[in-house]
């Protein structure tokens, strides 16, 4: 039966990608050896890694003076190494709080130093996206979640001021046409729009490596990965190549605007229904919703076990909530066509039959 995967992550990826990824893994660009099982130093994965950088600065449109990374570690460990890699010493960081990846953020960002929290939207469960709060400017940087995995909901706007901005975009990097100009630090764990899990995307602006006056591990310094092209030791040789096959898929659909086009009218299909079908209520504030991650609850919640029959006969997998919040989440990530949100409306509408 085919699947609908509404998985937040690891999630969903082209078949086409799968495909030519599993072909690699046997026999790679014809040399009668794996992927897995070459030299990263080999000629054939160097432009491998080349590309999936050359990609990235493509797709994103990033200009001269930017070092594009992909490291390990998840987006989990980029919580350390911004801090560590930008604050002062006796410096201080400032933190929008929009949900629990933020909070984990934040927790680690204390290690190094006094550490801000300039606006929050935990009073009402995280359910908006907190707007009108002043940046210090006295602050090494801001830092700010662009899309909140869990919650579902996503920043339009970003903060401003004359500091550096730090963005964790995990959760809907590739997604939408952003300038991307106005940011330091942009990171995000390969493992939604870009590829598997176990390698981070981290993009930094040359310019801000090297500031802070501290002495950094050389594993956690950008200093030591952005000049050693990414290659300093063994990168993660499979997730960058996969990485690099979606970010080809993405170029030949038609890059970013094409598929922010796509979202768009995958979320106006879902939040459309959420707000017909009196079964069901969105969770995130209307104007604060997100297009990669649609969070709802049942209105009777004794309608669980029929809603989720409906669901598993249709062949709709992955869509309950973070463990933390409840209710329904379904992610609709790049890769997921938009018959697979005709399938879960539908879905939704046969639970009034
Ligand atoms: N930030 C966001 C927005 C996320 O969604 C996630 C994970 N889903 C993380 C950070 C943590 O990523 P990782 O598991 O790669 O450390």
């Amino acid at each position: 039966m085919k699947k609908h995967n509404f998985s937040a992550g690891p999630s969903i990826l082209p078949q086409e990608v799968l495909k030519k990824a599993s072909e690699a893994v046997v026999n790679f660009n014809g040399l009668n050896l794996s992927l897995i099982e070459i030299s990263h130093r080999s000629k054939d994965f160097i432009a491998v890694m080349d590309n999936a950088q050359a990609l990235v600065k493509e797709l994103l449109e990033l200009p001269e003076g930017y070092s594009v990374l992909f490291l390990q570690g998840g987006a989990s460990t980029q919580f350390l190494m911004a801090p560590y890699n930008l604050m002062k010493v006796d410096g201080k960081a400032a933190y929008v709080d929009t949900g629990s990846w933020s909070s984990k953020a934040i927790k680690e960002a204390k290690n190094f130093g006094e550490t801000v929290v300039v606006a929050s939207s935990k009073d009402k469960g995280y359910s908006y996206i907190p707007k009108g709060y002043d940046v210090p400017a006295d602050a090494d940087y801001i830092h700010f979640t662009s899309n909140n995995t869990i919650f579902g909901t996503q920043l339009n706007e970003f903060p401003g001021g004359d500091v550096l901005k730090v963005v964790d975009m995990s959760s809907d990097i590739f997604s939408r046409k952003i300038d991307f100009t106005q940011f330091d630090i942009v990171y995000a764990g390969a493992q939604k729009n870009m590829g598997p899990a176990g390698t981070t995307l981290v993009i930094i602006k040359d310019e801000i490596i090297g500031n802070s006056g501290r002495t950094i591990p050389s594993m956690l310094d950008y200093a030591t990965h952005a000049k050693a092209g990414s290659m300093f030791n063994t990168p993660p040789v499979f997730p960058v190549y996969v990485s690099m096959l979606t970010l080809e898929w993405l170029k030949e659909k038609g890059g970013i605007a094409a598929i922010e086009k796509e979202n768009q009218a995958k979320a106006d299909l879902l939040y459309g229904e959420i707000d017909n079908n009196p079964s069901f209520n969105g969770f995130a504030a209307k104007e604060d919703r997100s297009n990669m991650n649609v969070t709802f609850t049942l209105a009777d919640e004794s309608l669980k076990e029929k809603f989720d029959a409906i669901c598993v006969e249709a062949g709709i997998s992955a869509l309950n909530g973070h463990r933390s919040v409840g209710g329904y989440r379904a992610s609709i990530y790049n890769a997921l066509p938009i018959e697979s949100v005709q399938v879960l409306v539908k879905a939704m509408q046969d639970l009034n039959k």
